[in-house]
């Protein structure tokens, strides 16, 4: 079975891929630009669930109007970011619009909200949501990492928000863990667990398209 991924993110799409190494076996795992030239897709949800589907069903659609899915293709997308409690949640389904430049001016705006705050520090959870659309119609997941939020940023793995981001029982920021260690604890990593009971049972199904 081919998985495809539906993301132009080289951060998700690595850690997607580190995830998945064990499935080698049961899905072949390759991105959607290798397929087709890469849309914009509108993410107009309200939720990282309504998100991830958006952006899921788009690929799947524009791949099957070019005739290039085969038999169990699936499409597999992240929709994902960080919500700081007391910020009322934000920046949520915004974390990558938040400051209307790139990564690291959407880390900057967040390391200046939390700074303002009184004790510049906050609880927060990371949240993924997995959209998957096959033949067999559309799936959702969910995974959440929990922790919280540092006003001064600390390592320089990982990306996005994780140089301010110290998962609940740890001391270190995300960006100070390895990428196995991140891996092992991660909200995509929960989520894409969860996926993965999904997509075995659509590989053992054979359908003629
Ligand atoms: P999306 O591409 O619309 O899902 O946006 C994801 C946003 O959330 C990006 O700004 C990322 O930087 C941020 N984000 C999602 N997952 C992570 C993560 O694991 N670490 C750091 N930032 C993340």
């Amino acid at each position: 079975m081919r998985l495809i991924l539906a993301s132009s993110n080289s951060n998700k799409l690595r850690e997607i891929k580190e995830i998945y190494h064990n499935f080698k076996d049961t899905f072949e795992i390759l991105s959607w630009d290798s397929l087709i030239t890469p849309f914009e897709i509108e993410e107009n949800g309200t939720s990282f669930k309504e998100n991830a589907l958006i952006k899921s069903k788009a690929v799947f659609s524009a791949l099957q109007e070019a005739n290039l899915l085969e038999k169990n293709d699936v499409v597999l997308s992240d929709d994902s970011g960080i919500c700081v409690d007391l910020l009322g949640g934000a920046p949520g389904i915004y974390s990558a619009r938040y400051s209307g430049g790139d990564d690291k001016d959407n880390l900057k705006k967040l390391l200046d909200e939390v700074a303002k705050l009184e004790n510049q520090t906050s609880l927060a959870h990371y949240c993924a949501s997995i959209g998957i659309s096959s033949f067999y119609g559309d799936f959702n997941t969910y995974g959440f990492m929990y922790g919280s939020v540092i006003s001064t940023p600390k390592g320089t793995n990982g990306f996005g928000y994780d140089p301010m981001f110290i998962p609940k029982g740890y001391t270190k920021t995300l960006a100070e863990l390895s990428s196995e260690e991140k891996n092992r604890i991660s909200h995509r990593k929960i989520a894409l667990e969860n996926a993965s009971y999904l997509l075995r049972a659509l590989s053992q199904i054979h359908i003629n398209v």
